[in-house]
């Protein structure tokens, strides 16, 4: 099983949206199947929080409503991969996450937020994020924190 690729058509899916907290960045995907919950440290400075969780959303299927360039902050992972972390310079809220290692994939913040009558609300609906399927950097991961069940679980990022 690929952890990053769907498992099913994306065009079947219901799509469903979500913006940052002051609406300039809004994103409409089809509904994710996989979701991260990744506690390295710079995912966690990015965060503000003890994880930050990502929905895995191909390039291709992710429309943008021509929400204006974020800020960014490029790290290289441990590995020598080039890590582009984005964020709302209005609200501060984070956005996405890509990676050289996957070109055509976006990692999305799950809680990215939904629009409500063009109000943003801070968070994707629950029901439009599916259960975690994978965690990451566990050897970061605070000793009382609880893990995910049914995750595929890594010490370090893949
Ligand atoms: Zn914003
Ligand atoms: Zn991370």
């Amino acid at each position: 099983m690929d952890l990053f690729s769907d498992d099913s058509d994306p065009n079947t899916r219901p799509k469903v949206t979500g913006s940052c907290n002051c609406g300039r960045h809004k994103y409409t995907i089809p509904k994710a199947e996989k979701m991260n919950l990744c506690h390295c440290l710079d995912c966690r400075k990015w965060a503000g929080a003890m994880h930050s969780a990502h929905l895995f959303v191909q390039n291709a299927h992710i429309d943008g409503h021509g929400s204006p360039e974020p800020k960014t902050w490029t790290t290289n992972a441990d590995s020598g991969t080039k890590m582009v972390r984005a964020w709302c310079d209005e609200c501060g809220a984070g956005l996405w996450l890509k990676t050289d290692a996957k070109s055509d994939m976006t990692f999305l913040k799950a809680g990215g937020g939904v629009v409500v009558n063009d109000v943003g609300l801070g968070l994707f609906q629950p029901e439009d994020i599916p259960n975690p399927t994978m965690e990451n950097w566990l050897k970061n991961k605070q000793p009382w924190e609880s893990l995910a069940s049914g995750t595929k679980r890594t010490s370090d990022v893949n």
